[in-house]
């Protein structure tokens, strides 16, 4: 088995989930007493947020590929990192390590094309909804046609994350609002719905509606299993 690398803290309430399902997954897989190889490189999610939201997406880009080394040189032979919105520099980070990035937009295609779905629609940080790292590289390399909420809507959900999620605060009246966004993309035309913020999963699961859900914290973390159990 190969030992996965995680770099998290972004926030570790969805980090949290990644730990627990690389090893539920392993446990299926393999049996017995079986968990799975990691490390974590957790950061401090104050200092990625006031980053982010100053735009010094320069220094966020040599912190995660400082984890990355750190994760490399500590015996990692994959890594993940465990949220959507800091995909926006994956690539200076593949290029920065000789092992592989298992790259969350990618494996979330993946799984979309196996449906057959092709008009999605898309959840997550105003970062992730609004800007091309995320959506581009999922019409461009899959053909996948995606839809995002309205920009009061997107407002919404991003703050619901940044204000309530990343620090495990559940509220069924943010729920209620989220549900109302989906199904207002619904009718635009989506035919399932990708919850492409790793906390979304707290919130909003599978049984809280019909539409087809991706939630991208389980198809990262499974797939992140998949690739360390190959031979
Ligand atoms: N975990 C979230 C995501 O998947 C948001 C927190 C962050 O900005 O990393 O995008």
């Amino acid at each position: 088995m190969k030992t996965i690398g995680l770099i998290g803290g972004m926030s570790w309430e969805s980090s949290h989930e990644y730990y627990r399902i690389v090893n539920e997954t392993v446990k299926e897989m393999l049996g017995g007493l079986h968990s799975a190889k990691s490390l974590m490189y957790s950061f401090d999610f104050e200092e990625i947020e006031s980053l982010q939201h100053q735009g010094d997406w320069q220094e966020l880009t040599r912190l995660m590929i400082d984890a990355a080394k750190r994760l490399e040189e500590g015996g990692a032979d994959l890594v993940v990192i465990c949220t959507n919105t800091l995909h926006k520099v994956a690539e200076a980070v593949k290029e920065s390590i000789k092992i592989p990035l298992v790259h969350i937009a990618d494996v979330t295609a993946e799984k979309i094309k196996e449906t057959g779905l092709q008009k999605i629609g898309l959840i997550g940080t105003k970062f992730t909804m609004e800007e091309d790292f995320y959506r581009v590289r999922l019409s461009k390399n899959y053909g996948l046609e995606v839809l995002i909420p309205e920009e009061k809507e997107r407002q919404v959900i991003h703050d619901i994350i940044y204000n309530e999620l990343v620090i495990g605060d559940i509220k069924q009246s943010s729920k209620k609002q989220y549900l109302s966004f989906i199904q207002n993309l619904e009718k635009k035309g989506a035919e399932g719905i990708i919850l492409g913020c790793t906390e979304i999963p707290l919130l909003i699961k599978q049984e809280d509606v019909d539409i087809p859900l991706f939630d991208t914290t389980t198809i990262h973390a499974k797939s992140a299993v998949e690739y360390a159990l190959k031979s």
